[in-house]
């Protein structure tokens, strides 16, 4: 192997080589039955999706986005509502909170974890709402709007602290839909029930994402909903469908948010594996902070506590000089990415919102500093240490480039 060959970002065409089989052998089986749309396969799929979450039900939906639409619409979330989020996720996230008719605002992300940070929401709900008598619900002085759901984002892989989350939601009757989008099996204990929990039994409902870069990936798009709510399931069926729940008989005006019998099927192939790549993304989260530790850079590495088991959908480092350091990777052939450059609050799409610089400092801080390495069950340990070289070195080399420049 020479020392300039490519390492990716993520790998997907191996993990499909070797399913190739029995994952054609889905598609054979779709074709002969013509069941294009919903059926047995994607009912068989919601059931083993709902046990892995250790979640009841789940409802599979054609993307990550209509989940999070269809979970805030089924638990409540009306139009004119505010639903609280972070900056520090994908534009779906709050895509689907205005999708859904609401109007999404932002509470700064925690520094070690870049999940929502806990005081700022409560401070946000003590500060800026007041408590209506009639419903219980945070009503927001400025924007007139009952503050009726909160979007905790468990990003990275990693979950959001969701034990004070839930308590402030029960305090201010507030719905929370988890977006889990990168966390398929991703653990929190729970202080308050001295246990571990799985992403998407936490919430009102949860919001995952089988788009192909996710730890669970379809061929194509997908997602889900779980719960542990029958009312917002049954709520959630409507809504990819049309609003009926008998043919033609349309209760509400829904949506074309199902999800195909070729993607469910594929998807419960690649579940049987899901639980051997999360810890084998683990074993290499730990790899990496094993070969940094001993290189002794300035570098920050992804934060674990001890409340959390991490799936490492992506493994984000912060260093200084970040495009600097970039460019020199991808001149030594090794792929890296941003998860993201923008904050959403500083989005031209949010520029309406009336946001600026310094109003989310956390997020913006991280944003100029955080780069995605390689992260995928296949990742090598050599290729891995290659990496940590690389990055240590063009790490040190910027530096002292800035040093000479002043
Ligand atoms: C991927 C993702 C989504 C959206 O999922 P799609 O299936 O692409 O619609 C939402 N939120 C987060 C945090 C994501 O990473």
């Amino acid at each position: 192997m020479s020392l300039t060959e490519k390492i990716p970002f993520l790998d997907l065409i191996t993990p499909h080589q070797q399913l190739e089989p029995e994952l054609t052998a889905v598609f054979h089986k779709v074709l002969r039955t013509a069941g294009f749309v919903g059926g047995p396969m994607v009912e068989n799929f919601e059931r083993e999706f709902a046990a892995f979450s250790d979640a009841k039900y789940c409802v599979a939906l054609s993307s990550g986005t209509d989940a999070v639409r269809f979970a805030l619409t089924a638990a409540g979330v009306q139009p004119g509502d505010i639903v609280i989020t972070v900056p520090h996720t994908f534009i779906a996230t709050t895509e689907a909170i205005s999708q859904a008719g609401a109007r999404p605002d932002f509470v700064d992300i925690d520094e070690q974890t870049y999940t929502m940070d806990v005081a700022k929401l409560r401070e946000y709900l003590e500060r800026e709402c007041y408590v209506d008598r009639d419903t219980g619900r945070p009503y927001h002085r400025k924007y007139r709007a009952p503050v009726t759901a909160v979007v905790p984002v468990h990003i990275y892989g990693q979950c959001a602290d969701m034990d004070p989350i839930l308590e402030l939601a029960r305090r201010y009757n507030m719905i929370v839909v988890e977006d889990a989008c990168q966390a398929h099996g991703a653990e929190y204990f729970s202080e308050k029930e001295n246990r571990w929990k799985k992403a998407g039994s936490m919430g009102h409902a949860a919001a995952f994402s089988f788009y192909p870069g996710k730890n669970l990936g379809a061929c194509g798009e997908a997602g889900a909903a779980t719960t542990n709510s029958e009312a917002i399931t049954r709520q959630m069926r409507m809504l990819r469908d049309h609003g009926q729940a008998k043919k033609y008989y349309h209760d509400i005006e829904g949506y074309n948010g199902r999800m195909d019998a070729v993607q469910a099927g594929i998807l419960s192939v690649k579940l049987q594996h899901l639980a051997d790549w999360n810890e084998s993304r683990r074993e290499r989260a730990r790899k990496y902070n094993e070969l940094f530790a001993a290189a002794d850079a300035n570098i920050i590495l992804p934060k674990e506590p001890s409340r959390s088991k991490a799936v490492y959908h992506l493994f984000v480092v912060q260093v200084e000089n970040r495009e600097a350091v970039q460019a020199e990777l991808a001149k030594q052939n090794i792929d890296t990415g941003i998860h993201y450059p923008v904050p959403l609050h500083l989005q031209k799409a949010y520029s309406n919102f009336g946001y600026g610089p310094g109003d989310f400092p956390v997020c913006e801080n991280a944003a100029k500093r955080i780069l995605s390495l390689p992260m995928f069950p296949g990742l090598t340990e050599a290729d891995q240490v290659r990496v940590v070289e690389a990055l240590v070195r063009s790490a040190q080399n910027t530096r002292r480039q800035d040093v000479l420049a002043v």
